[in-house]
Formats: C-alpha cells, structure tokens, sequence
C-alpha cells in the first residue's frame, strides 16, 4: 500500500499541497517518501527514508518551488526498504527528456517486463514495480518513438496489475490506472489548479473541491492547453457490460481514511453499513460495544446504532506507535500491540462486551487484546469482524502474509475462536460485504473468496481484443 499525488498549475508553486497532501496519507506509507517537481524548465526530485514530516519537515518551500509536481509515500510491498526503491522514479530519456513517477499498487508480471526491458540495455537501480513502470514509458517513447500518451496506453496493454500512477515531466502532468482500476485516484480542483491524489482528504486540505475519479484505464493529462481525458477503448467495452473493475474492498474495510471518498463510495458510510450488517445478523447478548481504534470506529458505530447498545471508547490508542499492520518486521509488530492500546478499566468492569475490529489477519493483535480486555474486568468478549475471514494472499499491492501466516486459512472459524481467547466470534460474510456496496461485482474480494480478478478479467479483455471490439 503506498500513496500518491500529482499537482498541476498554469502558474501557482504547488510543493506545500504536495506535502500538505502527502501528510494526510501517511497511513499509506510510513517508511520513505519523495516529490518530483518542476518549474517548467528544471525538475528536481527531493525522497527519502522516513515520515513525511522527518524528510520535508525543515525544508523551506522556496526551495523547491514549481508549478506541476508528484509525491509518494511508500509501504514496500515490491522491493525493500532501500533508498533506490523510493518514489518518485526520476528517468532520464536518451532524448534528453525527463520524467518523474510514482505509483501504488503492485505489477503481476513484474520480472517478465524487468527482462525484457533488461534484455534491451536497461539498467535497474532497485527492484520496486514504479520503477518498471517509468523505464517502460521511458524506453517506448525514446527506442520506439512513441508520444507518452501512446507509450502508457501501451503499458496498460502489457503490464498487468494494479497501478495507480502520476507522471510528470518538465511541463506536462499525466495521471492513469490500470483497467480494472484497483487502487483509487481521484481528482480536484480550485476552479485553477489540480490535485490528483490517492485519497481525497489530500484534495480537501488544499481546498479543492472532488471533480471525479480517474478512470479505470483512463489517462489523464494537464498542461498549458488544459485538462484532457482519454478512457480506455475496453472500458468503454466494459459499460456496454463486456468487462469489470476489480476496485479494492478492502480500501474501504481498512487501508482508506474513513473521510475518504472512492470507488463512488465514503469509506465511513460503507463501514457503518458494515457494523448494522453484523449487528442486524446477530443475536448475542452484550451490555457495551467497544471499537478496536482507528480503523473500526466506524464499523462499532453502525453496530451500536443499528443494536441499540451503548457505544464506548473502551480502548485508547497511542497514535505515535504507527499502525500494526503497517509494520513490515514482526518484532516491530509485537512491540507495537502492547505499546499501542491501554483500556479503560471504567468501561470493561463486569460488562459483556461487543469488541468490534476490522479485520483478523494473523490473530496476534486480536488475542493479546482480547487478554487485555479480560484483564480490565470485562465478563465476557464477543469479537465481531468488520470482514470476512481473511484466508488468501494479495498481489495487488497490498502486503498481507503468506497465505501459511494467515490465521484464517490455517484455522476453523472456532479454532480461531479458541486461538484469540473470545467467547464468540463472528466475521462479515462475503455476501454480507456485497450488501454494503452499490455494484459489488466491480469490486476485488480476493483475500476473502481466493477469486483473483485481474487473471479473469485479463481473459476476457483479450477475448475482446482478438474480437476486434
Ligand atoms: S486481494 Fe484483497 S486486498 Fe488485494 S486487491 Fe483484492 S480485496 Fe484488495
């Protein structure tokens, strides 16, 4: 899971709502960060290793003053955590042309365009996807000639997985997606200039208003001639019912700020709709529900109101730990459980308590909190799962573990049960999930059914392609 933003303008330096917007996504990335920007003359690229506020916190916005601009901040899903893997990926064509990007997601067949491209003289510094991408379009635009619209409509044809991405070059910015459009990128504006952004709290605090989502597949570009937008020929197949959209749910379960908007959807609506889901299906006996914070705030809210049962911050959590899941070393993780929630002793004491989270990965967060809990003095927990059991991998650009580390596809529902120590346990169904959204057959539930979409899709998009449409 990473984050990105692009920024357009005819004339305004845009380097503060880059950053402005890259801190509101940190939840994306914690572990590098980097922005691309230019003045229309000279792009220069600042990134490194740390939070946003660590790699840009002293450095003076005159410094890096430009009109059109990208940014990133990383969670390595492809590649290590070395500074040759952070984004933007700045390539410098044989034209003597440059570009910038930076993308979120993860390629499927990463080494097959990696060979190729190596196969033809290109040299790799590290071994992250953004970096295919951009030596991609770099190399079809210089060795074959071809404009970079046609070279990312190209890439879209020959890459497959997901891609949200912003590319910039000295005077042009262009944002695309993959076909199946499974990470979200939306875009806004002041009525002037542009932000294209991952989440949309990164439009908000630069106070521009949502205009639309990049399509799946689509290809946008600003420049001095304005706002150009290019669908993709399938997708426009796909309309008349011939293709789908693979958009993760789980961007709305989890990885999403709960203010922000994708895939047609507020994240806090769809997680309310979540928690009266599992309430309105349930008939346990409880006294108080309880959220596992941040993440399942939302999901214990539509609980309650949808139960009638009072809704408590029973468990307070320290925001300077960074997320657990987020963490890509399991010492850091087990560190993190214990450091990152105390309860409230008040709210526990002799209750039958509703303990609501958005998701069981491994179960070792869950266990350790439902001692917790019962250490408080709570009679008895009732763990109530914001989705379905987790039990296959994503390779979609989301770091979940392998398939043996997941709890879900190692254990029955009430071994799992037994392992987290809860009296009961009960998840979101998939079918569940699929009532919570509009048009849920455009959504990815891999992790949960192990149907992966992009293989299928890709099926039946080359089938339109050999048949001409
Ligand atoms: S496999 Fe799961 S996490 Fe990955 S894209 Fe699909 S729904 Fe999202």
């Amino acid at each position: 899971m990473c984050g990105v933003i692009g920024y357009y303008s005819d004339e305004r330096d845009g380097f503060a709502d880059i950053v402005n917007g890259l801190f509101q996504m940190q939840h994306r990335g914690q572990d590098a960060c980097g922005v691309a920007v230019s003045d229309g003359r000279r792009l220069r690229l600042h990134k490194g290793i740390g939070y946003v506020r660590e790699v840009f916190g002293h450095r003076p916005s005159d410094d890096f003053a430009g009109r059109l601009g990208c940014g990133h901040v990383r969670y390595p899903t492809q590649g290590g955590n070395r500074p040759e893997n952070t984004q933007p990926h700045m390539v410098t064509t044989l034209d003597g042309g440059i570009l910038a990007l930076c993308s979120n997601g993860d390629i499927v067949n990463y080494w097959g365009i990696r060979e190729w491209l190596e196969a033809r003289g290109v040299d790799f510094e590290g071994s992250n996807d953004g970096e295919v991408l951009a030596k991609y379009i770099a190399w079809l635009h210089v060795s074959e000639g071809m404009p970079l619209v046609r070279a990312i409509r190209r890439l879209q044809d020959d890459i497959r997985g997901a891609y949200s991405a912003v590319l910039v070059t000295r005077e042009r910015l262009f944002a695309f997606r993959d076909p199946y459009g499974v990470r979200p990128l939306s875009f806004g504006t002041d009525g002037k200039d542009w932000i294209i952004a991952s989440e949309t709290p990164a439009l908000d605090i630069a106070r521009m208003d949502f205009v639309d989502e990049v399509g799946p597949g689509e290809i946008i570009t600003w420049d001095e001639e304005g706002m150009h937008r290019l669908p993709h020929p399938d997708i426009i197949a796909a309309r008349r019912g011939r293709v789908d959209t693979a958009h993760c749910i789980f961007e709305h379960i989890y990885f999403s700020r709960p203010d922000s908007k994708a895939f047609g959807h507020l994240a806090y609506d769809v997680r309310k709709r979540i928690g009266a889901w599992l309430a309105e299906t349930d008939d346990v006996e409880a006294d108080v529900v309880v959220p596992v914070p941040d993440s399942s705030n939302a999901v214990a809210l539509g609980y309650a109101q949808a139960s009638g049962l009072p809704f408590e911050i029973g468990l307070i959590r320290n925001h300077y730990v960074g997320r657990t899941f987020i963490s890509p070393e399991q010492s850091r993780r087990d560190e993190g459980v214990r450091l990152k929630f105390n309860p409230v002793r008040e709210v526990f004491e002799g209750k039958r308590v509703v303990l609501v989270d958005d998701s069981i990965v491994r179960g070792t967060t869950s266990r350790k909190l439902a001692r917790m809990v019962r250490g408080a003095g709570a009679s008895e927990i009732h763990m109530r799962v914001g989705s379905p059991i987790t039990a296959h991998s994503c390779f979609y650009g989301i770091d979940t573990p392998s398939r043996q580390e997941l709890i879900g596809s190692r254990m029955t529902l009430d071994e799992i049960r037994e392992h987290i120590t809860a009296d009961t346990l009960r998840y979101t169904t998939v079918e569940g999930l699929k009532s919570c959204v509009d048009r849920p057959e455009g959504f990815c539930f891999a992790c949960f059914d192990g149907k992966y979409p992009i293989a299928v899709a890709e099926e039946k998009r080359m089938e339109l392609v050999e048949a001409g449409t």
